[in-house]
């Protein structure tokens, strides 16, 4: 690719909008840019680092068994009633009508549309197990599109459905394609974790998520320090903790007063008791019905959790007042004991003894409050978000709290949705079976994005080799000597024939800037040819990721640098076993 004929748009400054590095480096390299919210045209560049994640995952899809597929992506609604989800997918589901005044939507994910297709196809046991992926545009109206291709409407997406005739044959199917997404965001050059994962309104019965660890992911993890636990924190579990006022009589219930005492520091400061001995009492509304939720003091409600226990889609913090309307006490004060409210608990908040709580009217608390005699919630469950104090529940090891971003997610779904669109098959002795499925999605920008986030220094991208673009910048810097020209249109010829991508800088501009440019754009190398060559006939060859230089007469230039990309590739191309098997 030669500069002066290419679409390479690199800019000087920072674009305002953009908020992470990823996104902001992806604009500034030209990558991609924005046409509207959430949606974004791929420039040469940018489609090239994506074609590249692609290539490895169509190898390893290929690898492990799975066949590639292209569904289309206007769906009808009749297919979504099937399933159940057109009512309950949300927002997010883009909904049409054609000229006939027929509904469809634009495929957010295609499981409707697959398994409608395999039971048609696929009808004996002796079809199966079928694996099938697709690469493909989908659409899902995000509520609040960000961070450029990290969380776009529109965005580059490979899901993959398996259809397995019984249940250890799913199992190994999910297994085969959780080792398949580890090699695959391995040879992308990422540091991931494949974590424990919530399996949310998608319905199934285990998931994983990768994750890319990056301080400016949008998800939270619980890692064990010890062990190969990690999970999501809608997901994590701890070890059962030290129980507060474990062995203590249990007292008297008193109303003690509490002026102005609302926060939980205040009412600790001013009982002298430790934040855990507090229990808190929290409002939410689960799908706008208002329900109470009690957690130890020193302890935070995990909203997914709370979700899956009420069945709800969406819950929501009730604004203070709604707080007052629902239960009639002030906010700061509400308590358990007495409530009106429907209330759920959670198990560290129940095991705590001799507790305090809000007395429910205003500059009063209630102290010796026992759980099971004072109060009864509806609802005990682990409702809580792990913390860094808390242990492994695998081997109360120490767990760390990080961020991580999710570039893919496999579910194990059963028969959720082959139950609900009657897609059954016959098995050997004649009877009527729904497949037992499973799902696998891979964010294709999402994952360039997050190889940005995790790769990048002050003056631009760095590239993992296998997810570059290109595999090196060319730059004349001297464009105006006939030598120099002559020697880049001879290295440009030999590294094409060599089968190494180049872009050849033949820009009638300045070294700096063109140094600058090369930079940002984190091509894994540089190859100049300037002063060193007009003087002594020597190129330049420089490493992006770690500085290594390399100084070579003209006609050794292009092997020398075919060997260090092969180096390079095949170093990225040895793929550690995966870490564990939950
Ligand atoms: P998230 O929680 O980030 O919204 P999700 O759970 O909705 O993700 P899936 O339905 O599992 O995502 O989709 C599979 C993969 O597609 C995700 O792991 C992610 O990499 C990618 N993905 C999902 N939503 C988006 C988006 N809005 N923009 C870019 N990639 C996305
Ligand atoms: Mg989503």
């Amino acid at each position: 690719m030669r500069a002066t004929q290419a679409l390479i748009p690199t800019l000087k400054e920072t674009p305002a909008d953009a908020e992470v590095a990823s996104h902001q480096l992806m604009l500034r390299a030209g990558l991609i840019r924005k046409l509207t919210a959430g949606i974004y045209s791929y420039l040469p560049l940018g489609l090239a680092a994506i074609r590249k994640v692609e290539a490895i995952v169509r190898q390893e899809m290929g690898r492990a068994g799975a066949q590639e597929v292209l569904l289309p992506m206007v769906q009808p609604a009749d297919l979504w009633k099937v399933s159940g989800r057109w009512e309950k997918y949300g927002r997010e589901l883009l909904r049409l009508k054609d000229r006939h005044d027929r509904e469809a939507c634009l495929g957010p994910t295609h499981e409707e549309v697959i398994t409608d297709l395999v039971s048609r196809e696929a009808r004996s046991y002796r079809s199966l197990p079928l694996n099938l992926y697709q690469i493909q545009t989908k659409f899902r109206d995000e509520i609040r599109p960000r961070f450029g291709l990290m969380r776009g409407r529109e965005f580059i997406m490979k899901d993959g459905y398996s259809f397995d005739a019984t249940e250890e044959g799913a199992v190994a199917t999910y297994w085969r394609m959780h080792e398949a997404y580890h090699r695959i965001f391995s040879r992308c050059g990422l540091r991931f974790r494949a974590v424990e994962a919530d399996t949310g309104t998608i319905g199934g019965s285990f998931s994983h998520e990768f994750m890319v660890l990056a301080d400016t992911g949008e998800d939270t993890l619980a890692i064990c320090t010890a062990c190969s636990y990690a999970a999501n924190l809608e997901k994590a579990r701890s070890a059962p903790g030290e129980l507060v006022g474990a062995g203590e009589a249990p007292a008297i219930l008193t109303r003690v007063a509490t002026p102005d005492q609302r926060t939980v520091a205040e009412v600790c400061q001013f009982l002298g008791i430790p934040p855990a001995r507090l229990l808190k009492t929290m409002v939410y509304l689960a799908d706008g019905q208002p329900v109470a939720v009690l957690v130890r003091g020193d302890h935070e409600v995990q909203p997914v959790k709370l979700a899956n226990l009420l069945g709800a889609v969406e819950v929501t913090l009730a604004d203070d007042a709604a707080v007052s309307r629902h239960t009639g006490a002030p906010c700061g004060f509400l308590g358990p004991v007495g409530l009106s409210l429907r209330l759920v608990a959670d198990e560290a908040a129940m095991a705590v003894a001799n507790a305090v709580t809000g007395g429910n009217e205003k500059d009063c608390h209630l102290t010796g409050v026992n759980p099971g005699r004072d109060f009864a919630p509806q609802a005990v469950a682990d409702l809580r978000a792990v913390t860094a104090a808390d242990r492994c529940p695998s081997c109360q090891g120490p767990l760390a709290i990080t961020r991580g971003i999710e570039v893919g997610h496999i579910f194990m779904l059963g028969t959720r949705y082959s139950e609900a669109m009657a897609a059954r098959f016959l098995d050997q002795d004649g009877q009527e079976r729904p497949f037992i499925m499973g799902c696998y999605g891979i964010g294709i920008g999402r994952t360039v994005a997050a190889a940005i986030e995790q790769n990048h220094d002050p003056n631009g991208i760095i590239f993992p080799a296998p997810i570059a673009p290109l595999q090196v910048a060319l730059l004349n810097l001297a464009p105006e000597q006939q030598p120099a020209a002559a020697a880049c249109e001879e290295l440009y010829a030999q590294l094409e024939a060599a089968g190494i991508e180049a872009l050849y800088d033949d820009r009638n501009e300045r070294p700096g800037f063109k140094f600058k440019d090369a930079d940002l754009l984190g091509l894994p190398f540089r190859m100049a040819v300037g002063k060193r060559f007009l003087k002594d006939g020597l190129v330049e060859i420089r490493s992006r990721a770690d500085g290594a230089n390399w100084e070579c007469p003209l006609p050794e230039a292009a092997a020398l640098l075919a060997t260090l990309v092969r180096e390079r590739m095949g170093a990225a191309a040895q793929v550690p076993l995966p870490c564990h098997r939950q």
